[in-house]
């Protein structure tokens, strides 16, 4: 039987990143995934909010996305949008990019990392004992791992097996998802509860909702054109369709992101409505919330127990993603009382703080950890600040391209020693001038030191003494 340190089931967006930051910590991985080919059977996301986008940006690859994306203030609450070019970040602003080819990119990236992929095998089940994980695979062979990470998507078969209850609401509502040709070009524009715009190499994209929530035949063409007609009058001579697929307003969340040696992350661990287009992103941002912690635990370094903080972080960002699509939701209602609620938040969301504290959550630039009481940069993401060091002018984020921890002195040179950490953690000595400024909060006061985990988060402020920086080591980054 194959051995890894960890078995992947699913190589879409969050297994792929997962394995990406597995690999640059040093940890034998491999996907296992069901698809032949990286083609996908419909057209999903439309893009990637700032902080994913700072994420690339942390492991030096972003600039293969913004290559073939193209970045627009696309954060948008119940179809209201959302400017957020006055956010403190160098990405401020969104990127239009289809899943198919975010996919393609980051595959790129996978294959110049050696990250082995099985492809046209699924994972059926498992069992796990005290020190692994024994995967089954469709194809009758089994692998064994130390741990075993469901990134298999909504339906995930990992979660199922592993009995973790996906809690939540059954969906309102069903829409019909189809790009196909059409005889004449209707009308661009919203309607039908959905709408109607190009797609690429000339074809039409169609979101339409449609009569019935529960419907579990395969969609057809038929199904498609009754759904125009009942919108335009008239289905456009629709016909050879690239892809006809539904997805409904189900929200779902697993209860517990762990159970032993079995981990769930993405849309395996929340599912919701596509509104605001968050849905990637934050599988992504949890890939790269536990892809260091999983590795420190395979690698000895830390105790099994820094995977709780996993889910401590995750599910309340999860939550809060439900919890604003199912807003999103009921404001998209056309019933009248809907609309005027939905005219009175548009007011709110014309002023300055309101539409700060809205942009930064679906932009992702306002993700607070729960570290404890402190300077408001714990628990927060690290700014990407221009720094001054001995080697010259350097931004914080080249600092994180190899996915390992930095302290970052910005006092005294040499006021740091670290020498029990110093093969887990950088130390550096920088200066920085000029102000701190975070999305949604504003300025905050310069700390004299940081100390910035491989996900970008700050787990220790300095106020100029070493208050609290073992216990922070020692807590993030293992004993001495
Ligand atoms: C219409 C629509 C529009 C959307 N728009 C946006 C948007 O604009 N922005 C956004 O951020 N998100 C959007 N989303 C959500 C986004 O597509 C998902 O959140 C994202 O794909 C989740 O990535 P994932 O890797 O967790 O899961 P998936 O993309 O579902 O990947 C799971 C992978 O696992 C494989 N797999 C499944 N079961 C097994 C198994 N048993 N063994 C092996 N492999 C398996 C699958 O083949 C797949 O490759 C949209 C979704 C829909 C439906």
């Amino acid at each position: 039987m194959a051995e890894h340190a960890v078995v992947i089931a699913g190589g879409g967006p969050t297994g792929m990143m997962l394995a990406a930051e597995l690999t640059l910590a040093g940890t034998d991985v491999v996907i296992v995934e069901r698809r032949a080919t990286l083609e996908l059977e419909s057209s999903r996301s439309r893009g990637l909010h700032s902080r994913t986008i700072e994420v690339l940006d942390q492991r030096g690859v972003v600039d293969r996305f913004l290559a073939e994306g193209k970045t627009a203030q696309v954060q948008a609450f119940a179809g209201v949008p959302m400017d957020i070019s006055d956010f403190p970040t160098r990405h401020n602003y969104g990127m239009a990019l289809l899943q198919s080819h975010f996919e393609r990119i980051l595959a790129g990236w996978l294959d110049e990392l050696g990250v082995p992929i099985l492809r046209e095998r699924e994972v059926t089940g498992f069992t796990q004992d005290d020190s692994g994980v024994d995967v089954a695979l469709s194809d009758g062979t089994s692998l064994r791992a130390k741990f075993l990470v469901g990134c298999d998507g909504g339906r995930s078969v990992v979660r199922k097996a592993a009995g973790i209850d996906f809690a939540g609401w059954d969906p309102t509502t069903c829409w019909i998802i189809a790009e196909v040709e059409m005889e004449e070009m209707p009308e661009f524009g919203l309607r039908g509860g959905g709408g109607i715009g190009p797609a690429e190499e000339g074809l039409v994209g169609v979101t339409l909702i449609e009569p019935e929530v529960n419907r579990t035949d395969e969609p057809t063409l038929e199904d498609l054109r009754a759904a125009l007609i009942r919108v335009d009058g008239t289905d456009h001579g629709a016909h050879s369709p690239r892809f006809i697929t539904r997805f409904t307003d189900m929200t779902r969340q697993a209860v517990a992101y762990r159970s032993g040696r079995v981990l769930v992350a993405g849309d395996a661990a929340h599912v919701h409505a596509p509104m605001g287009g968050q849905g990637l992103n934050i599988g992504v941002q949890d890939a790269v919330n536990l892809g260091w912690k999983l590795a420190q635990v395979v690698s000895g370094t830390s105790p099994v127990s820094l995977l709780d903080t996993y889910q401590a972080e995750r599910h309340p960002v999860g939550a809060r993603v439900l919890r604003n699509t199912m807003a999103q939701r009921a404001l998209g209602a056309t019933e009248d009382r809907s609309v005027a609620l939905r005219d009175t938040v548009m007011e709110l969301l014309r002023m300055d703080e309101p539409r700060k504290h809205i942009a930064g959550m679906i932009a992702g630039l306002d993700i607070a950890y729960d570290l404890g009481e402190g300077h408001p940069l714990l628990g927060r993401r690290m700014p990407d600040l221009d720094l001054v060091t001995v080697d010259g002018p350097l931004r914080v984020f080249t600092l994180l391209h190899g996915a390992k921890p930095v302290l970052l002195n910005l006092g005294e040179p040499g006021g740091f020693d670290i020498t029990p950490w110093a093969d887990r953690v950088q130390l550096i000595d920088a200066k920085h001038v000029g102000m701190w400024e975070l999305p949604v909060i504003g300025a905050v006061t310069a700390p004299a030191a940081v100390l910035i985990r491989p996900d970008g988060y700050v787990a220790w402020v300095g106020d100029g003494t070493e208050t609290g920086l073992r216990d922070a080591l020692t807590t993030w980054f293992g004993t001495p």
